[in-house]
């Protein structure tokens, strides 16, 4: 969704569904914030009108990709239609808390890692198409920052890199250190690892996202438009 002003003052919500083989708009609503109750609820509106609008022309949905909105996870949840989330819109997130974390005088060899772990976001995301594996995958990060490579887990006992010795021997983290039992934390708690299991394989959010870029063009966030202006544009 695509809201005419951040935050809650937004007065309408433009919904965009696109069917991702073929990077074409399948439907395109838009939602006023007062119709729903407030601009928080424009999305959910936004995504059951488009579903509505498949389901009344007899196409069936395999699976949706969206950011992680806590409404649209309820909401598709209990229609039972397979959810995916963005991977992009999840790596930023965790970025910024590690980035947070870096600044801390005891975790500033995370410094080293910060790009080595949101490659290893979209790695994890995209080498399996089931969670189990994404989830194994991205947990063999906390040993292989101290430097071991062969893991527990049966799903990804060894990591896929090359053997090599690293040039930067200050850079592996320390077993039992404060700064990997922070980074371990952030890396591996619960709602990281349920997030991660759900992340899209496939396709991402970004060409909705160009689509976005282009329907600014005709309808500036700085622009006041009535409804049926709105529309058109
Ligand atoms: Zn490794």
């Amino acid at each position: 969704m695509r809201a005419d002003s951040p935050g809650h003052a937004a007065k309408f919500g433009s919904y965009s569904l696109m069917h991702m083989d073929s990077n074409k708009i399948l439907d395109l609503q838009l939602v006023q914030s007062n119709e729903v109750g407030g601009s928080y609820h424009m999305e959910k509106e936004g995504l059951r009108r488009s579903l509505d609008h498949l389901q009344s022309n007899g196409l069936a949905v395999d699976y949706i990709v969206t950011d992680r909105h806590p409404q649209i996870q309820k909401f598709l949840r209990d229609l039972q239609i397979t959810h995916f989330y963005d991977v992009w819109h999840f790596e930023k997130g965790l970025s910024k808390k590690l980035q947070k974390l870096a600044k801390n005088k005891d975790c500033q060899i995370l410094n080293k890692w910060l790009h080595a772990i949101k490659n290893h976001v979209y790695y994890s995301a995209t080498s399996s198409t089931s969670g189990r594996e994404k989830v194994a995958n991205w947990t063999s990060m906390i040993n292989h920052m101290q430097d071991v490579h062969t893991h527990d887990n049966p799903i990804y006992p060894k990591c896929a890199h090359a053997d090599r010795v690293s040039k930067d021997k200050n850079k592996w983290f320390q077993p039992g250190s404060v700064a990997l039992y922070k980074v371990e934390n952030t890396l591996t708690n619960k709602r990281v690892l349920k997030d991660m299991e759900k992340l899209s394989h496939h396709y991402q959010t970004s060409t909705l996202e160009s689509f976005h870029s282009l329907v600014l063009r005709f309808a500036p966030k700085n622009v006041v438009f009535p409804y049926v202006g709105m529309l058109c544009r």
